[in-house]
């Protein structure tokens, strides 16, 4: 099972115990499997994941379901209007699916008072709704949007960074303190790092489902011998470290990350 995989098994365990959330957010590059989740979280068909056939998953497919709201902040010119609009939508009755969803593309884009707009449907939203929130990075969200939601890494799409960085983050892992000659290495470790973390983060269930009721983070720990909750502050302290990488002082942000971790 790869990541991806794993993360719609998981998504479909929810869907079993009814434990589905309201508000996710979705971090990382692959809005493909965003949509994947929206479409099992909708399809009655008891099929492993969806059907691919029935009306909601080709409606959803198509982007152009009854019950889909789609902001895309960067191909238009989003107003406060039509955040309302979504607010509206969210509370009428659904045509067909199980869910009311809303989905904000590249949420970066978002500018500040339509996030702030968007609050208030992120508040309360009625228990049928499904709002993914899709973003590349954590750190360029308004902080009270990011507190909102439940947060999904998703795997990467693609093969990032190019092996010598991976294994580097994954020496780190296991004890090493790597040196840097220049600023920019130490930069693009610290998110390589954040990224392989990630990765081997995502998705799964450990033995209880105890992180299938876990409210904030929904991120299960595989492969390192690490406690979940203390892989997930590191995650919370590394974004931050990266956010700061051009002026923290290396050897202490290493240190900070490591005792997070080990
Ligand atoms: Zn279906």
């Amino acid at each position: 099972m790869d990541n991806s995989e794993k993360l719609l098994n998981y998504f479909s365990l929810l869907k079993q115990r009814d434990l589905t959330g309201t508000s996710y957010l979705f971090i990382g590059n692959n809005f493909d499997l965003v949509r994947k989740i929206i479409k099992l979280a909708n399809c009655r068909d008891d099929k492993k994941f969806y059907c691919d056939s029935c009306f909601d998953c080709r409606k959803f497919d198509e982007g152009s379901h009854p019950d889909l709201f789609l902001i895309e902040p960067k191909s238009l010119n989003i107003t406060i209007e039509n955040i309302r609009e979504s607010r509206q939508f969210i509370r009428l009755r659904s045509f067909s699916a199980n869910k009311k969803v809303i989905i904000i593309k590249e949420a970066e884009e978002l500018g500040e008072a339509a996030a702030n707009a968007f609050l208030k449907t992120l508040e309360e939203p009625p228990k049928n709704s499904f709002i993914a929130i899709c973003a590349e990075k954590i750190d360029s969200l308004l902080p009270t949007v990011v507190s909102r939601c439940r947060k999904v890494f998703l795997p990467s799409n693609d093969n990032i960074a190019d092996d010598s960085k991976v294994s580097l983050a994954r020496r780190f892992l296991s004890g090493e303190i790597p040196d840097f000659k220049e600023r920019a290495e130490f930069s693009s470790f610290i998110w390589t790092l954040a990224v392989v973390l990630r990765d081997k983060l995502v998705s799964g269930t450990d033995r209880n489902n105890r992180l299938l009721k876990e409210e904030h983070y929904e991120i299960i720990q595989r492969d390192f011998k690490l406690n979940t909750s203390n892989c997930i502050d590191a995650l919370r302290e590394i974004f931050e470290i990266y956010t700061a990488s051009a002026t923290i002082n290396e050897k202490l942000a290493l240190n900070i990350i490591k005792e997070k971790l080990l």
